[in-house]
Order: structure tokens, then C-alpha cells, then sequence
């Protein structure tokens, strides 16, 4: 990452994120979560890894053509950065839909090999401070969700499949079930993802969102062409879910603008490695 474009992301993250380098690997932080005191928590930038090409070089995919003893390496690196144990990991099974799986110490793993037998899921929640919670990006938001009261905590994946199904809105409601959150209590924050004013979406599916969410607000139209705002999609999902605006904090820079620091499957059309968000209770 150039000091012009750190300069620049710095700028444009620091109403509700902070940027921290630690051993050579660049983590976003929100702030409202920092500060609930008992988690630890991160997105990845694209820089400090060892895989090469389109993966350049902190790549996270498990599924692209990828070397995966690379991928391995890029874990171990974040895991020793971010000061936890590259076994501890539990990742969602990334069906982009909207499951929720509740993981604990018996889901634990080291990429790759890491909650194979977990059932569908794109959100898990866990009160166990023995497991770190993982999810991939690449254009997709990840969702990060703290419940101080009951020691709780979420981390979601919410690609456009997962934003339809209100999977924001389903974690707050598995965190109910599961540790009795409040969702007034909930303090909630996206990571970085393609934003409103570059995710091209088809009538079809701008219509869809619309019917969804019933607000035009959500679809930008330019030049003949809608975008979709994920972003606030998510904020929308969330307050009606019962959490509180001012607990919220969406990521103000893009993935597919921003090829120095970040992955982004719709800009590469699929050549391109994913950044991890992780996110863990101190013990
Ligand atoms: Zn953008």
C-alpha cells in the first residue's frame, strides 16, 4: 500500500474506523467495537501476504486456484499479527444465504481445514472466547455484531444473496435465541464492500431489492444503469431489527475502487484472491 493511498484510506475511514499495521499485516478496526472492551477484531487489506499473481498477496480464498500453502501462510501470518492461535479458526460454510450457525471450542481449525461440518451458513455467533470467528471478502460486506451485556458476538458474510435475506437482521435474531442480546444492546459494523455507486445490478434483480427493502433509495440510476447500495440495505435490515442507529457503523470506502488495498471480484471478474474479517472475545 502506497502512503498516498494509506493517506487516503486513513481519510476517508476515520469517522468510524481506524487503520493498524502489526507485523506487517494492515487491520481496519471499528471503533464502536474497540471500544465494547472484551473483543478483539479486523479486516484485512490485500498487502502483507506471500500468494502471488491475481492473489497478490494476502489472499484468504479457500476455494480459488490459489497455492494453498500460501493461502496457509497468509493465514498463519494474519493469526500471529492479530495475536491468536491459527487453530482456533471457525469460517462460515459460505452458502450465500442466510444461515446462522452458533460455533464454539468443538468447531474449531487451521485453514484449510476448518468447520468442514458446519451445515449452511454465511453468519456464526459464539460466547466462547476459545474459538475465532472468520469470514471472506471480496466485494461482499462482512458484519460484525457485539452484545457487551452478554459477552456475545457475530460475524456475518453478506454478499447480495445474503443482503436480500436480511442475514443482518438474522444474526441479531440467532443472537436473541442464543445468549438473550438485546438488539438496543447490539453494537454493529461493516467492513469495506462495493459500494452504491459501483455495484451494477440488473432491473430484475434492482426490483427485487426494491419489493425488499420498499424504499428506492437502495438503487442509484446512472446513465440507464441501477446500482445497488448494500450498505444501506444493512443499515435499513438493522434498524428494523431493533438496533440502534447511533450503534451502527458502515465502512466508508469500496472494494472495487480501491485495487491497491483491496480484492474485488466484480472489478477483477473473479481473478482475485479475499480479504478476511475475524473477530474474537479476549479471554
Ligand atoms: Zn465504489
Amino acid at each position: 500500500m502506497t502512503n498516498n493511498c494509506l493517506k487516503d484510506m486513513t481519510e476517508r475511514v476515520s469517522r468510524g474506523h481506524i487503520y493498524i499495521q502489526n507485523k506487517n499485516i494492515g487491520f481496519f478496526k471499528a471503533r464502536s467495537i474497540i471500544d465494547t472492551g472484551f473483543v478483539e477484531h479486523g479486516f484485512t487489506g490485500r498487502t502483507g501476504g506471500v500468494s502471488e499473481g491475481p492473489y497478490d498477496s494476502l489472499n484468504f480464498s479457500l476455494s480459488r486456484p490459489d497455492n494453498m500453502q500460501n493461502v496457509k501462510k497468509n493465514y498463519e501470518l494474519m493469526a500471529y499479527a492479530a495475536n491468536f492461535e491459527p487453530e482456533s479458526i471457525a469460517i462460515v460454510s459460505y452458502e450465500h444465504g442466510d444461515g446462522v450457525c452458533r460455533v464454539s471450542e468443538k468447531d474449531r481449525g487451521s485453514a484449510p481445514n476448518t468447520s468442514k461440518s458446519l451445515p449452511p451458513c454465511d453468519g456464526i455467533i459464539t460466547n466462547d472466547p476459545l474459538v475465532t470467528l472468520v469470514t471472506l471478502h471480496a466485494d461482499c460486506g462482512a458484519l460484525f455484531f457485539v452484545d457487551p451485556k452478554n459477552r456475545a458476538v457475530g460475524l456475518a458474510h453478506a454478499g447480495w444473496r445474503g443482503t436480500l435475506l436480511r442475514i443482518a437482521a438474522k444474526v441479531v435474531s440467532a443472537m436473541q435465541n442464543e445468549f438473550g442480546s438485546q438488539p438496543e444492546d447490539i453494537i454493529a459494523a461493516a467492513g469495506p464492500c462495493i459500494c452504491g455507486e459501483c455495484y451494477e445490478v440488473d432491473e430484475e434483480l434492482a426490483a427485487k431489492f426494491i419489493n425488499e427493502f420498499k424504499t428506492e433509495n437502495i438503487i442509484r440510476r446512472k446513465c440507464g444503469k441501477s446500482y445497488l447500495d448494500m450498505s444501506l440495505c444493512v443499515l435499513i435490515q438493522l434498524a428494523q431489527a431493533g438496533v440502534n442507529a447511533k450503534n451502527i457503523t458502515l465502512f466508508d470506502a469500496c472494494t472495487y475502487e480501491m485495487k491497491e488495498s483491496f480484492f474485488s471480484y466484480r472489478r477483477d471478474k473473479g481473478q482475485t484472491g479475499a480479504m478476511a474479517a475475524f473477530m474474537r472475545i479476549k479471554s
